[in-house]
């Protein structure tokens, strides 16, 4: 006999943020990963509450920079080549999603989305009593070029179409904001509505501490399938033969979901889009906000632990073993714009983020199962999206009528219809 519980698979941003949630309802949560506390793309990301990014990866005109950066073997993508075969499905639907009909339909999913962000990560911050942790001083996506900026233009036009605030800075402005950034910058762009957190690990522990205080169970247990026997009845085969029973279950175990979505019968395109960063302790430099640095598509946050320079695109499955120098190599680029900046001691880090190609997490119902739920796919957004997802897998749980629309991240639109192609 099931449970009357939920059990959330996966202790990252977003699984914690849905089991808070679920908590708040008055629900029996359970939350199961193998290693709760231990390393994840949730706690060496960059930091950003990123809620301006509303332009999908994938946009036209993308094609002709690409082999360029392929190349580059520190570029800002890779694809390592023994995996580029069983890449080609997510491939064919990313370059899908570049159209310009895709492009402006996934730019109004996740405005929407992104829409929610502020209200509820601030809810849930102030009522775990990390507020503290979010600081609001708004982000500069700076250029070197006046060229380079008129190329984004469509990108930006398309973010001030959904009310982002956007104001274009000259290169004297944008130093006279960031007095540590050199000549190299020859033009910005300031997003006020952007945050960022003290410290993406620090939130992440602190939220996990104070479910487990408020009597949320972690348990240290790999679920390897989801086994629905009836309704309100769904058994997990966890490693090891235990198999507790739950009355709903939600999938919210990153890069490793689409593994579970899989066995249950569902399918999924999603890879891990391994990324890097360095942080430096003392890195003789301040910055008051994220900066993005956009030809060369990487990024530098002030958190309370030192400057955190990351980014990277690298593809290449979630057993291929990481590339260090790719974080070292960002740590260096960064001085064409900060040219005081010492980079010496860095801790490099790399994880993997959950990447659809639609740039779209994936958010809803199972088709195979109404008490399951999906919660995962967020890309570069994670933690900008962790809270707002866990508000919309409460309402769906409670048949609370969501605030917008959730069909675009809906699962069913990676399902084969008949006729498509393998
Ligand atoms: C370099 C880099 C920079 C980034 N910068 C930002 C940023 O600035 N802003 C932003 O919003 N996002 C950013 N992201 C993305 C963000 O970090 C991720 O989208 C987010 O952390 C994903 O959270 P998650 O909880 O889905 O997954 P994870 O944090 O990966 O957690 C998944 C958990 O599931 C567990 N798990 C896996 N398999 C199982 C199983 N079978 N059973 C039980 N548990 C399982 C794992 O152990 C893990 O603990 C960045 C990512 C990277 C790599």
């Amino acid at each position: 006999m099931a449970e009357q519980s939920v059990a959330v698979i996966g202790a990252g941003i977003v699984g914690l943020a849905t089991a808070w949630h679920l908590h708040r309802d008055g629900h029996r949560v359970v939350i199961l990963d193998p290693a709760p506390e231990g390393d994840k793309a949730s706690f060496g990301n960059a930091g950003g509450i990123a809620n301006t990014e509303i332009v999908p990866a994938a946009v036209p005109g993308l094609l002709w920079k690409v082999p360029r950066w392929l190349l580059d073997p520190l570029g800002p993508l890779a694809i390592r080549p023994a995996y580029a075969p069983r890449l080609l499905p997510w491939l064919r639907a990313f370059l899908a999603a570049g159209r310009p009909a895709e492009v402006a339909r996934i730019a109004a999913a996740l405005a929407a989305l992104n829409g929610l962000i502020e209200g509820d990560l601030a809810a849930m911050l102030a009522a775990t009593g990390l507020a503290g942790e979010l600081h609001r001083p708004g982000a500069l996506t700076v250029y070197e070029s006046l060229a380079a900026r008129r190329r984004d233009e469509a990108e930006w036009s398309l973010k001030r179409a959904h009310a982002i605030a956007a104001e274009d800075l000259s290169g004297a402005e944008a130093r006279a904001l960031e007095p540590a950034l050199g000549p190299a910058v020859a033009c910005a762009v300031f997003t006020p509505q952007w945050c960022h957190v003290n410290d993406p690990k620090q939130l992440t522990d602190r939220l996990r501490e104070w479910l487990r205080a408020a009597g949320v169970a972690i348990r240290a247990a790999r679920v390897l399938a989801i086994e629905p026997q009836g309704e309100a009845d769904i058994r997990l085969a966890l490693e090891g033969g235990e198999a507790p029973r739950f009355a709903h279950v939600v999938v919210a175990a990153g890069a490793w979901s689409g593994i579970l979505a899989r066995r249950l019968g569902e399918r999924v395109l999603l890879e891990s889009e391994r990324g890097y960063n360095t942080t430096v302790a003392d890195p003789g430099v301040a910055l008051q906000r994220e900066v993005i640095f956009a030809e060369r598509k990487f990024v530098a946050t002030p958190l309370s632990i030192g400057l955190r320079i990351g980014g990277a695109a690298e593809f290449g499955g979630l057993d291929a073993p990481a590339h260090p120098r790719r974080a070292e190599a960002l740590a260096r680029l960064a001085r064409i714009y900060l040219p005081g900046l010492r980079a010496e001691g860095g801790v490099a880090w790399s994880g993997h983020r959950p990447t659809t190609p639609d740039s779209l997490p994936v958010i809803g119902r199972s088709l195979r199962h109404g008490n399951v739920f999906h919660a995962f796919g967020h890309g570069h957004l994670g933690l900008t999206q962790a809270a707002t997802t866990g508000r919309l897998i409460a309402d769906l749980l409670a048949r609370r009528e969501p605030p917008i629309d959730l069909a675009p991240y809906s699962i069913a639109r990676f399902q084969r219809r008949a006729g498509s192609r393998p």
